[in-house]
């Protein structure tokens, strides 16, 4: 995609969220107190409500989001900046780029983000016995 495709379709919060509603439908919801798999969005509480037993799961509730207040916009628009570069990017010019007051969210944020993308690949190597040629023979 193109950054001018890119800001078309994630230019605002509104657009990021929809989207993120969009993936999650499609991974499919699991209801964490009955297991049902069918569920209702409600757009006023933004949050998936089970059919069965009525449970509501909010919208970024187990997925990398959860406990994070920061905006989708600035999850997108980090995933954006950290796949579009090839150095990747510090978690401060991050939070200079996203004008945020706070480091630690922007912080954690990020290396959210870079566990999920697999970007720590040499510390994988390193945690696991098998790969670093200490495992069974
Ligand atoms: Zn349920």
């Amino acid at each position: 995609m193109t950054h001018l495709e890119i800001f078309t379709l994630f230019g605002t919060e509104q657009q990021c969220k929809a989207h993120w509603i969009e993936l999650r439908e499609a991974q499919g919801i699991v209801c964490k107190k009955c297991g049902c798999e069918k569920h209702y969005w409600l757009p006023k509480k933004e949050q998936f409500q089970c059919a069965k037993c009525m449970f509501r799961t909010t919208l970024r509730s187990g997925t990398i989001m959860d406990s994070s207040h920061l905006p989708y916009r600035d999850w997108y628009i980090t995933m954006y900046l950290m796949t579009s570069s090839k150095k990747g990017i510090s978690a401060l010019e991050l939070q200079r780029q996203l004008s945020r007051k706070r480091y630690e969210p922007v912080w954690c944020m990020l290396h959210k983000i870079r566990d999920l993308m697999g970007f720590r690949e040499d510390q994988y190597k390193q945690d696991h016995p098998a790969h670093a040629g200490l495992g069974p023979q």
